[in-house]
């Protein structure tokens, strides 16, 4: 599809292949970049030409042995003129693959192949909105660039090859138009291979047949792709076929291709992906090839590839299964209409995978996912999401900024807006049909959310876009009075020059007396600094910044007063004890800190406990039991029996 360009982490655990439990990856492609050193620079340039025509279909012929770093194919390829007078068509081919032919209807039209760019004249310039076809036959050893473009490796002592083109490696293995302007509409790929192999890849298998010594499979995608979506995975694949649904209650193959030594582990991890496709088309809309398949093909790269209705995946633990599906609406079905804007990838999917915590897990992991995320986006003071150097694969890919950060953009609209028009602005978004099956841009989204919000978002993305750095907020507040006054101070600074205040409303929670007495104030970006009053229905026992880990932020300090009476109780027991002493720090409190002390003052215990529980190797008698907590510090007596 042609449009005017208006403009896949975790760092995989080792046991995250086949464990039932998640696996907090971090991205799908950064672990594997920053374990392979993919740092290098990439030449790929975008050519002048890229918008003279609309590819409306390619027919790829591939011949392909797993056992040999080869390839073998002709591509057709079907165009419309964009604009008048359109005398050539230049598709991408890097210059390790050569040309062996060109074919037109009119005969072998001139070409000229060099600098990764095939240049084909036609015998007569076509008028803007005519069409006509082409046919590249071509052989070569694939160079390799990002993460691996094209790569043979084995498995179990059997040869496998898998593609894996993106950013800029289609022009690798494939004559193509790589530039994010243009979809192709429509696609046929027909691979034959030795027969004991068998070929996985984008839409739905019309056939696989084999003769003699060869296999041919056949699949056939009628939906928009763009070049770096397109791949293949060859290799002894066996596989099974689940079914999904879309809203309608129409049925959809959901199949997974995989190593048959593989097939007992790997098959109960992706029941998962029903569940999240169920989730994520309620959260986003229909799976957008519900009209064909979605898929995965497992392959030994260390992380995964959302290859278009095709995942390729290294493992199969709940976080990249559902990484990957989120692509297939953010990146596949909306893509970036620039390796600048990858957020609109990989923070949409990484935020996906969140939303996947959110919804079908117990509540352990979704906090989780928040404060690691937090954790590791303010583990360095600057750094955009906006990438401003898109030769480096390792910069557009940053797991902190371009997944994490990116992610945590959204999460932080959510707070701003609210569930209800922060899902409707997504989902208008996604179905917008200037981005629909095409390309979107950074602003696009921007629209949208400021159409669903009613008011501009500019600050909000100067300041999280492309800007650096966060919040770093500070808390006093005096609950000192016996009525149900409390006076609170926020204040911030921030960790990068770029932005001196970021505008957005600060989370507050104030605990009271009970255990579940909790009250959640907002505190508007003018108030912060200011001393100001709020009524609170408790005696105040503490008050804490953004418990539930909505904003990109570190604290730094919270001073308060309590009063007398107000606090709760650190809990000891049993006293007196045989071996093990149990301490109950009251609700939010950490204990950091506990010592034992004997009747002459002299210290005989200390720890930093992992759990509330303590083992004191002890002569029978009495002791003082010191334990600090984040809040308060309590001294009692206890006697070892
Ligand atoms: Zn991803």
């Amino acid at each position: 599809m042609k449009q005017l360009a208006i403009s896949c982490l975790l760092i995989s655990l080792s046991l995250a292949v086949f464990s039932q439990a998640p696996d907090p990856v971090f991205n799908d492609k950064v672990g594997h970049m920053e374990s392979t050193n993919f740092l290098k620079k990439l030449n790929f340039r975008e050519h002048d030409h890229a918008g003279d025509t609309d590819f409306l279909y390619q027919r790829m012929e591939w011949e392909i042995n797993p056992s040999v770093k080869f390839i073998r194919g002709k591509v057709t390829t079907h165009f419309k003129a964009e604009k008048e007078e359109v005398a050539s068509v230049t598709f991408d081919l890097h210059d390790s693959l050569t040309v062996d032919s060109v074919k037109h209807q009119s005969g072998n039209p001139v070409y000229l192949h060099a600098g990764n760019l095939l240049n084909i004249y036609l015998p007569k310039p076509l008028l803007k909105g005519e069409t006509d076809s082409l046919s590249i036959y071509y052989h070569g050893v694939p160079h390799d660039s990002g993460f691996g473009s094209f790569v043979h490796s084995h498995h179990n002592g059997t040869p496998v090859l898998w593609t894996l083109s993106e950013p800029y490696g289609a022009m690798e293995w494939w004559p193509c138009k790589q530039s994010l302007m243009d979809k192709t509409d429509s696609t046929d790929i027909i691979v034959t291979t030795p027969e004991p192999y068998r070929t996985a890849s984008n839409g739905i298998l019309v056939s696989e047949k084999t003769f003699g010594s060869r296999r041919v499979m056949h699949w056939k995608h009628r939906y928009p792709i763009a070049a770096y979506l397109v791949a293949i995975a060859v290799t002894n694949y066996t596989d099974y076929t689940d079914f999904a649904e879309i809203s309608s209650g129409k049925e959809f193959p959901v199949v997974h291709f995989v190593y048959p030594e593989y097939l007992d582990k790997i098959r109960p991890n992706t029941a998962v992906t029903l569940e999240a496709m169920r989730l994520f088309n309620s959260l986003f809309g229909d799976y957008p090839f519900s009209d064909e398949k979605y898929g995965h093909a497992q392959f030994g790269w260390g992380g995964g590839m959302e290859h278009q209705t095709m995942s390729f995946m290294g493992s199969f633990g709940f976080e990249l299964i559902v990484h990957e599906l989120a692509h297939q609406w953010f990146g596949n079905y909306v893509t970036l209409g620039s390796w600048k804007d990858i957020w609109l990838n990989e923070g949409f999917a990484s935020y996906a995978t969140g939303l996947a915590y959110e919804h079908l897990l117990d509540g352990f992991w979704w906090p989780r996912w928040k404060s690691m995320n937090v954790e590791r986006i303010v583990s360095q003071p600057g750094g955009s999401v906006f990438v401003d150097d898109t030769t480096s694969v390792s910069r557009i890919f940053n797991g902190r900024l371009s997944y994490s950060k990116g992610a945590y953009l959204l999460h932080m609209l959510r707070w701003m807006l609210g569930d209800e028009i922060f899902f409707q602005a997504i989902r208008k978004y996604l179905s917008d049909p200037e981005v629909a099956y095409g390309f979107a841009s950074h602003r696009k989204v921007e629209e949208h959310f400021e159409a669903a919000a009613g008011r501009s978002l500019r600050n909000f993305f100067d300041q999280w876009y492309y800007g650096e750095g966060f919040p770093i907020y500070s808390l006093w507040y005096n609950a000192g009075s016996k009525d149900s006054r409390l006076q609170v101070k926020v204040t911030q600074k921030t960790s990068h020059p770029s932005v001196p205040f970021f505008d957005i409303p600060v989370p507050l929670r104030v605990y009271g007396p009970g255990e579940g007495d909790s009250i959640d104030f907002r505190i508007e970006p003018e108030d912060l600094g200011k001393t100001i009053d709020l009524l609170v229905p408790f005696q105040v026992r503490k008050a804490v910044i953004d418990p539930d880990y909505w904003l990109i932020r570190k604290t730094d300090g919270i001073t308060g007063v309590i009063a007398p009476g107000n606090r709760l109780p650190i809990r000891v027991s049993p006293n007196p004890f045989n071996d093990q002493i149990t301490i109950d720090p009251p609700p939010g409190e950490e204990i950091k800190m506990v010592q034992v002390f004997d009747q002459l003052g002299r210290l005989v215990y200390s720890r930093v406990p992992e759990k509330n529980e303590i083992h004191p190797q002890l002569f029978p008698g009495m002791y003082i039991l010191k334990i600090r907590t984040s809040d308060q510090i309590l001294e009692t007596k206890i006697i070892r029996q």
